[in-house]
């Protein structure tokens, strides 16, 4: 149920972009492993990259909850382009939330208006669950800082105009790490061959290295050391959105289940009407729309300005696990067929898996939850 006639029609918008942009390209792009660039900016021009923010600063100015509901278009239709929206509106947030006026100014209503593409450089070979283990530097020399280490796994790695990069300013156990906003192009910085990954591959994945990378001191995003926090606030919502992406999967794998379940017949009948295979298909649309609703309802939290963190790791958790579920499901139903890329279920099968790893594993969200119930 969305909120406003506004609401409304930016979802329909989402739908038809899904239907007329995305839909007729994915197969090709996934099996090229090549990254939609061109996708991106039609985004952008329509408004769907920075959904949930000002549109003082080029944002379309939407809730949580209106955004989550977009983007599970886009991901049915396309996952890779629904995480790369997700990862980009991430990437913009510490500067939307923590900048000055005047980084904002200077910055923001490009990286909004759709021209420039982001990426979030937290993770590091040997820092992954844990951040705060990074060894990338960055260290002051007058005006500058001087950035050198490698980021890992970096979503669109090689392809941003910008990235929101964490780097070490100091071995201080809490406030060792600081917030930068980098460009995508710098004397220094160099982007490793793709990862060659199971699914997703239209969605570039890539380290970058940093050899003495100077950035000017004024891309600094907060103050020195506030970076972890930083990172972790912008996974609390950022986690959100790998939620509504994992439902939009889930989704469509279970439209095209129940379309298949009611054509093929066995034994006489549709399979659908075999109790076995229609509980399944009731088991499925139970997860998917139970996945929905939690992620709604913390959005709704956020949107109302209540903490939102354990209900983000929650939603999180539960809808990737239901997208991983109900994609190996929808194998299933379609049975032999459901095996080939005749059908798009196994590369959603493939694409729900990555969900329960990035943006924190699901052993990491429950590690969240733990600690807000034993905090709370
Ligand atoms: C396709 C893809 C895209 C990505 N995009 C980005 C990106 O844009 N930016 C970015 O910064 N990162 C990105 N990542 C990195 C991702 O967030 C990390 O892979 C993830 O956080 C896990 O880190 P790790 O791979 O180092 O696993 P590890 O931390 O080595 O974990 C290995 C295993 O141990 C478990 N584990 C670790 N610690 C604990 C614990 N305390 N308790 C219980 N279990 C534990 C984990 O759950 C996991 O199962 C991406 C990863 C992938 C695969």
């Amino acid at each position: 149920m969305l909120p406003t006639d506004e609401a409304e029609a930016i979802v329909s918008l989402a739908r038809e972009v899904a239907a007329g942009e995305l839909s007729p390209r994915v197969d090709d792009y996934e099996a090229s492993h090549r990254f939609p660039r061109q996708v991106f900016a039609t985004l952008g021009q329509l408004g769907l990259l920075a959904m949930p923010f000002p549109e003082e600063w080029g944002g379309s100015g939407l809730s949580y909850e209106v955004y989550l509901q977009a983007l599970e278009e886009i991901a049915a239709a396309w996952a890779s382009v629904g995480v790369g929206v997700s990862v980009h509106v991430m990437s913009c947030w510490p500067l939307a939330t923590f900048g000055t006026e005047e980084q904002k100014a200077r910055w923001l209503p490009d990286m909004l208006g759709g021209s420039l593409l982001g990426g979030y450089c937290l993770s590091e070979a040997d820092a992954g669950s844990d951040p705060n283990a990074m060894r990338t530097r960055a260290r002051r020399d007058g005006d500058v800082y001087r950035v050198t280490g490698a980021k890992a796994w970096v979503t669109h790695g090689g392809e941003a105009d910008f990235y929101t990069l964490f780097a070490r300013t100091s071995d201080d156990i809490s406030r060792g790490i600081s917030c930068f906003l980098a460009p995508g192009q710098a004397p220094g910085l160099e982007t490793q061959p793709p990862e060659r990954k199971m699914g997703m591959t239209a969605s570039t994945t890539a380290t970058l290295t940093f050899d003495g990378v100077e950035l000017d001191a004024d891309r600094l995003i907060g103050r020195e050391g506030d970076g972890l926090a930083i990172a972790l606030q912008a996974l609390d919502s950022g986690r959100l959105g790998i939620a509504a992406v994992a439902v939009g999967l889930a989704q469509r794998c279970l439209e095209v289940a129940v379309a298949y379940a009611k054509e093929r017949q066995t034994f006489g009948r549709p399979i659908i009407e075999h109790q076995g295979l229609g509980f399944v298909l009731a088991d499925m649309a139970a997860a998917v729309e139970s996945a929905r609703a939690i992620t709604l309802e913390a959005a709704r939290r956020r949107d109302r300005g209540l903490p939102f963190s354990r209900q983000s790791s929650i939603a999180k958790l539960l809808a990737t696990d239901a997208a991983m579920k109900v994609s190996t499901d929808a194998v299933q139903v379609l049975g032999g067929a459901g095996y080939t890329q005749d059908f798009p279920v196994e590369r959603m099968m493939r694409e729900a898996k990555v969900t329960q790893i990035f943006e924190g594993t699901n052993q990491i969200q429950r590690l969240v939850i733990a600690r807000h119930l034993a905090r709370g």
